[in-house]
């Protein structure tokens, strides 16, 4: 990974671990350029959606990606009582917070289970899920298939056939 440098400043970021992942920090400004993916662990999937939704309808240019140098775009992300002014760079996922305003996100509810460690087994859960599902679907189509190729007098279809001929 090259380095990334600050867009106000134009000094090297230094990469610092945040409780949500790796985030890059401007030591003179306090900016603070940051993934999409920690982001959404920071503030919750919800408000990174919003965010990413607020980027695609923004016309405003923001400042310079520290990432991939490509123009960002200005968004303003309501965030409870206050908004905060933030850059979102559409190319490369990465979004730039002026001093402070990182840390005036509120923080995802605590209560929420870590969604990580049961990831696995619940994607599976949902993938035998879907499959019971799929099965069902399959049946029924094939059941249904059985009877239109073969009415049989006494279900109502077979009497209805009859009426026909
Ligand atoms: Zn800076
Ligand atoms: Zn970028």
């Amino acid at each position: 990974m090259h380095e990334l440098s600050c867009p106000r400043c134009n000094v090297s970021l230094l990469r610092v671990k945040s409780a949500n992942g790796w985030i890059h920090a401007c030591q003179q400004c306090q900016g603070r350029s940051v993934a999409i993916p920690v982001l959404r662990k920071r503030v919750g999937r919800e408000v990174a959606l919003e965010a990413w939704r607020l980027a695609d309808e923004s016309e405003s240019l923001g400042c310079k990606c520290p990432a991939c140098a490509r123009p960002m775009t200005l968004i303003h992300l309501p965030l409870g009582s206050t908004v905060v002014d933030i850059d979102v760079c559409k190319s490369c996922q990465t979004i730039w917070f002026d001093r402070l305003e990182l840390e005036q996100l509120p923080a995802e509810k605590k209560s929420e289970p870590e969604p990580t460690p049961c990831k696995g087994s619940s994607q599976v859960a949902k993938e035998a899920i879907a499959m019971a599902e799929l099965r069902l679907i399959a049946e029924e189509s094939e059941g249904a298939s059985f009877d239109l190729d073969r009415p049989t007098v006494g279900s109502p279809f077979g009497n209805f056939m009859q009426f026909f001929r």
